[in-house]
């Protein structure tokens, strides 16, 4: 039990691998980043939570945004990829949008482990990691960024997504 912990966003197979669903090639360049920080949470007691997207196959987000399927709940594209991969005594939060918040059991987590700091990674910079960061504000925790520990659809987009989180959210990126 700390005040902070790590949060590992999306890092799943459908997003990281090659020729993956809705490959975001810069993901795989952050693995070894991650790795140091999952490591170093392990090492320092700092509780490692993954927010996994987990969809259904007729999952609305993928008529409504058009985004091709992904992480389909129970296959092995909505897994962590293998060289990031929880342990058995680690966390998994499964959320069906962008913001690792929305219908989850995410700050029902957080408050029993008396979480009062998140430091974020994971894929997708102005997606995924920019909701969650967002709905982190909003909801009163302090928010860390590990800028080489996200990745980006885009160099633009990152970019965009890094300067939102630190300019309008006051988050700190590191
Ligand atoms: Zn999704």
């Amino acid at each position: 039990m700390g005040e902070r912990a790590l949060i590992v966003i999306d890092m799943l197979n459908d997003f990281v691998l090659e020729g993956a669903p809705l490959e975001v090639p810069a993901a795989r360049r952050v693995v070894p980043e991650i790795r140091r920080e999952i490591d170093k949470a392990r090492r320092t007691g700092v509780p490692v939570i993954y927010v996994c997207d987990s969809h259904q196959p007729d999952d609305h987000e993928f008529r409504r945004f058009n985004w091709p399927p992904h992480a389909v709940k129970g296959t092995e594209g909505a897994k962590v990829v293998e060289d990031l991969k929880p342990l058995e005594s680690e966390y998994v939060i499964e959320k069906t949008t962008y913001s690792g918040f929305y219908n989850t059991k995410l700050q029902a987590l957080l408050e029993g482990l008396g979480v009062k700091r998140l430091r974020l990674t994971g894929c997708v910079t102005h997606i995924c990691v920019l909701f969650t960061a967002s709905d982190a504000v909003l909801r009163g925790y302090d928010v860390e960024v590990v800028k080489d520990a996200v990745a980006g659809l885009d160099p633009d987009d990152h970019e965009a997504g890094l300067r939102i989180m630190k300019n309008v959210l006051g988050a700190t990126i590191v």
